[in-house]
């Protein structure tokens, strides 16, 4: 046989994914496993957004829908832009995508020509790399600094004439950190200077405890060069409905619309209806979450620095980033094998020594897990 494709081979599968996958055989098999080991929200998506898919599904909204998302959506998303991220977005600059993963693709692929380098400020997120490299783009990782988890001017180190886009991140997954301004000044300034795309992933932006989130396309004039990434996943608790968005200029949304319909063709059109219930409807959902996550997230990160860790800030997202002294592949499978702890080996999200704790689990839970992993330490 022909061998297959060399670019998907060479493109490693989901570690969060596949982590989680294991825990949920494990539990299969009767073993009592606690689950941290993906950003998934242990709450059940707000009433109010379910009643309006079924209603949706009821009036027989079952049909193909325009492939950029329907009006009542898009128009949502764009008012939601406007007045929340503080950049001014019509309607014709957003496309509703299967997921804000959907979303990520489609930018790498309307934007990127094979060879053209994207920076991924790492410690990242699993799915960049892999989305570059299904583009025919090629990553370029720059390490940000450990101690501030801000930027610095050695940003500037990997940027060359082959650079066509950075993608930022903040809140981040998987340290939890939140880019200050300065950050995103220094990420706008290359940006401009060397004529650079952005993809800024803000899925996490109404997970945030203490902290602002700024969108790096308010900055100046970097709504001309950005694709802003967001979605119901996580603020929603919407994970398995599979609905995200970009926001971008028109010239890009409309590249990533031809990807769009020639692949999935659209979002699916009930579940766009619940996202209009989502955006339009009471935010106190979304705040209640917030404040949810952000007991777990005390909890979590005062019983690890009490075990003698370090972690990175926990500024936002639901995600405890903590330095091990073992090989961290090492200890996450003992915590996994004997502790019956599932996380996330930092390696996979190009940190070693790093574990990736996600907090978005009940209080009982990561009480148990907190127990579970004194004992074992690493
Ligand atoms: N970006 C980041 C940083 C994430 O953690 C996730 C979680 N899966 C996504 C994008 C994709 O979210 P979804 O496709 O569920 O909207
Ligand atoms: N983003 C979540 C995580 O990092 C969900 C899984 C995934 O899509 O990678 O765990």
């Amino acid at each position: 046989m022909k061998p297959l494709s060399a670019k998907i081979a060479g493109v490693t599968e989901s570690a969060t994914i596949a982590i989680s996958n294991k825990a949920k055989a494990m539990q299969r098999h009767g073993i009592d496993v606690i689950s941290l080991s993906i950003g998934e929200p242990d709450f059940a998506t707000p009433q109010h957004i379910t009643d309006a898919c079924i209603d949706a599904l009821k009036r027989g909204e079952t049909h193909y829908a325009p492939s950029n998302g329907i009006p009542e959506l898009t128009g949502a998303i764009a008012d939601k832009i406007t007045k929340e991220n503080k950049f001014l977005c019509t309607p014709q600059q957003v496309i509703v995508a299967c997921g804000a993963k959907d979303a990520i693709y489609e930018t790498c692929e309307a934007v990127l020509n094979p060879g053209d380098e994207t920076v991924i400020l790492t410690p990242a997120w699993v799915s960049y790399e892999p989305c570059i490299l299904i583009a025919g783009g090629k990553p370029v990782f720059h390490a940000i600094n450990e101690k501030t988890f801000q930027l610095d001017d050695s940003l500037l180190e990997k940027v060359n004439k082959k650079t066509k886009m950075i993608i930022v991140n903040s809140p981040s997954n998987p340290t939890g950190a939140v880019f200050d301004r300065t950050s995103l000044q220094l990420v706008a300034d290359i940006c401009t200077d060397n004529d650079i795309y952005a993809m800024s992933d803000e899925i996490y932006e109404k997970m945030i405890y203490g902290r602002e989130h700024l969108s790096l396309a308010a900055i100046g004039d970097m709504h001309q060069r950005t694709i802003t990434i967001n979605g119901f996943s996580k603020a929603y608790a919407m994970t398995g409905w599979r609905l995200g968005y970009a926001v971008g200029p028109k010239e890009i949304i409309a590249e990533m619309s031809k990807v769009q319909q020639h692949s999935v063709s659209q979002a699916t059109t009930f579940a766009m209806w619940g996202g209009v219930a989502a955006l339009k409807g009471d935010q106190s959902c979304v705040e209640q979450m917030r404040q949810e996550f952000d007991k777990r997230r005390k909890y979590v990160i005062g019983e690890l620095k009490a075990m003698g860790y370090d972690t990175a800030p926990a500024e936002g997202a639901f995600y405890a980033f903590v330095k091990v002294n073992g090989d961290d592949m090492e200890v996450a499978s003992r915590w996994l094998d004997k502790g019956h702890v599932a996380a996330t080996p930092g390696s996979a999200f190009y940190a070693p020594g790093w574990i990736r704790l996600s907090y978005a689990a009940s209080m009982e839970k990561l009480k148990e897990a907190m127990d579970r992993i004194r004992k074992i330490g690493d």
